[in-house]
């Protein structure tokens, strides 16, 4: 199963968040930064997190990105009104939503770390490393040959991240 998160303004098609897509082996979302936005405010709530007016506009902030960014890029947009968001608000902002699973760090292009939109789970992302348009590929069937190698090898695996960063199919058309 693929879902893939897209910018907003560059959305081809609308589809619920739930109404899911089956292309031959493949059960494929595709998740709008507006569909993430709005899973965020959901969650919060349902953890009792207030949404007060500076951790909202971080998360929209977060969700209109049309790259992937840096914490100090969001301090330095957010800090003059009418936001007014204190450095630390946006680092401790960052910091959760990394740990909750909104969010992951990688590596640009130039070296720099730098955060993409994911979801919370168990996924394997595919993340680009310009726009942060995101691939999540639900199962870990894609591991079982690996585990079958390494079981030779008398190694039994018991937990695994995978995170695989690339250009996606826009951001290879506009090369530089
Ligand atoms: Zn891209
Ligand atoms: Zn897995």
């Amino acid at each position: 199963m693929i879902h893939s998160i897209i910018n907003e303004s560059e959305r081809t098609y609308d589809i619920p968040t739930d109404n899911r897509m089956t292309d031959c082996h493949n059960t494929i979302i595709s998740l709008s930064t507006t569909d993430w936005e709005q899973r965020i405010t959901a969650a919060l709530r349902e953890h009792h997190i207030r949404l007060t007016q500076p951790r909202r506009a971080i998360i929209h902030w977060i969700a209109c990105q049309p790259h992937v960014f840096s914490t100090e890029a969001l301090a330095a947009a957010l800090a003059p009104p009418p936001t007014r968001v204190s450095r630390a608000t946006a680092y401790r902002m960052v910091d959760y939503l990394r740990e909750q699973g909104w969010l992951t760090r990688i590596r640009t292009e130039r070296g720099l770390y730098a955060y993409a939109r994911t979801l919370p789970g168990h996924y394997h992302h595919a993340i680009c490393r310009r726009c942060g348009a995101t691939l999540l590929i639900d199962g870990c069937a894609i591991l079982d040959e690996l585990n079958v190698v390494l079981a030779r090898h008398g190694f039994r695996v018991q937990h695994h991240l995978l995170e695989l960063t690339g250009l996606c199919w826009r951001c290879q058309a506009y090369k530089q």
